[in-house]
């Protein structure tokens, strides 16, 4: 017994000695871990920055003895973003007997994709059937690196759909879609020649002239269906409907109005405008023939806006030609010349209108004498030469005198009332580029109405007035 209890005895020393070694090592650790300092990376270990941008410090948090000391800590490395390349950061903080380091690794590339810029609508409509014949409007590839390489994009089409693609030095991809819709929901277009409202005298003849035109489809002509007809031997209001469909089922409809009227007894009334159109006069002038229900003749030359020249054909006046150049020195210094001026201002109108206008007036009158100065006997000739070809050309028998002295509304207006009569057609030579001609306009319309004359445009069933020719 007695040797067991000193076996116990010994085993408790060991004990004792043991638990306080644990605690002595507890308690030095304990010391340690109070005395040292903690360090932990802010973000990610490893960090991509694209080239050329910034890289943002995220930094490290510290701690001393339960205290924040991240300000303390010490940063080792640099990271250049205008250099591509792996780059590291050592964080280091000493407290008391102990240091701590952290890093982190950043990679700076080129990550940015480069950038397609379509011109024109990623949504294109196009015509039926057409896709194949859409022309690109082009495209634009910029990369932040290599600049720009639209030279390197591919173009594929997948349907009706066209896919565009680059990529950069560094790999980077990018694609951009143009689609194609095929459809046509515009309705075709349908000009009538002369306008909706159409005067023609009594025992002359009218000639239907009508364009229609789709975006898709062109010309339709051809296709339009024309209903109701016009007799001109018998007065009265004839009514005629237009109508085309374009093949994607589009319709359009179009209604004239044709009044087939006696020539008042009193006379007819052809108003003449020369020289324009002018903004500022000509457009009033509409305004007022519009009013009042009156159909002109315009007399135009290659100046002056194109909208008004479209307006004096869409109001059912007879757009005529003047010559281009309105030069007399130009148009009489030979026959060509004449001819290839007054192509110049026809072709204008026939682009403006489709108008295929064949009635003219000759600069200075077919009976001028200043044509003399640039080729004797030229306008023997040319009144003679327009008629083989095809022209009407037009003089006057009543003068405004607008182009002369006269100067006021006040003259206009006499010297157009007093030089009317009732035994014959009254051709009316005015230039609408004259305000005072814009001034008595009103006046001479008013006129004419109260005294029984009719007025109407010059159409080709319009008996030519002439001059007697002077050279
Ligand atoms: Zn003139």
């Amino acid at each position: 017994m007695k040797k067991v209890g000193k076996f116990v005895k010994k085993n408790k020393l060991w004990f004792i000695l043991g638990c306080s070694f644990l605690l002595l090592l507890v308690i030095g650790l304990g010391v340690i871990i109070y005395f040292s300092p903690t360090l932990k990376l802010n973000g990610k270990r490893t960090v991509t920055v694209n080239i050329h941008s910034t890289y943002k410090e995220e930094g490290v948090k510290a701690t001393y003895q339960d205290k924040d000391v991240s300000k303390d800590v010490v940063i080792k490395g640099k990271v250049n973003t205008d250099v591509e390349g792996t780059y590291e950061l050592k964080y280091s903080i000493k407290k008391g007997l102990f240091e701590r380091e952290v890093k982190r690794t950043v990679n700076v590339k080129d990550i940015e994709k480069p950038v397609i810029t379509l011109n024109g609508e990623k949504e294109v409509k196009v015509c039926p059937g057409k896709a194949s014949e859409y022309k690109d409007q082009g495209y634009t590839a910029v990369d932040n690196v290599d600049g720009d390489i639209t030279d390197k994009v591919t173009v594929t089409t997948e349907g009706n759909k066209i896919i565009y693609e680059v990529t950069d030095e560094e790999g980077n991809k990018v694609t951009e879609e143009r689609n194609l819709v095929e459809s046509d929901t515009d309705s075709p277009t349908i000009t009538l020649n002369g306008g909706e409202n159409y005067t023609v005298l009594l025992n002359t003849s009218f000639t239907d002239s009508y364009t229609a035109k789709d975006s898709c489809d062109g010309d339709l002509k051809s296709k339009v269906k024309v209903t109701g007809s016009v007799d001109t031997k018998k007065v009265g209001t004839y009514t005629l409907t237009y109508e085309v469909t374009d093949s994607s089922g589009n319709t359009a409809t179009a209604k004239r109005t044709v009044k087939v009227v006696e020539p008042a007894k009193g006379g007819v009334i052809y108003l003449t405008f020369d020289d324009g159109p002018k903004q500022g006069t000509t457009n009033v002038i509409l305004d007022i023939l519009k009013e009042e229900g009156v159909k002109a003749t315009f007399f135009v030359t290659n100046s002056g806006p194109d909208d008004l020249i479209k307006r004096e054909f869409n109001e059912g006046h007879t757009v005529a030609l003047h010559t281009a150049s309105h030069d007399y020195k130009t148009v009489y210094s030979s026959v060509d010349a004449y001819f290839k001026d007054l192509q110049s201002v026809h072709d204008r109108v026939y682009r403006l209108t489709g108008y295929d206008s064949k009635i003219i007036r000759f600069p200075g009158g077919s009976s001028n004498t200043i044509s003399r100065n640039y080729s004797k006997g030229i306008m023997t000739t040319l009144t003679k030469e327009v008629v083989n070809r095809g022209y009407h050309y037009f003089d006057w028998n009543v003068s405004s005198g607008d182009a002369g002295d006269v100067k006021n509304a006040d003259g206009v207006y006499n010297n157009v009332i007093n030089g009317l009569s009732k035994s014959r057609a009254n051709v009316v030579l005015m230039h609408d580029i004259k305000p005072y001609t814009r001034d008595a306009l009103k006046r001479i319309i008013q006129y004419g109405k109260t005294h029984g004359y009719t007025f109407a445009a010059i159409t080709y069933d319009t008996p030519m007035v002439k001059h007697g020719v002077n050279n």
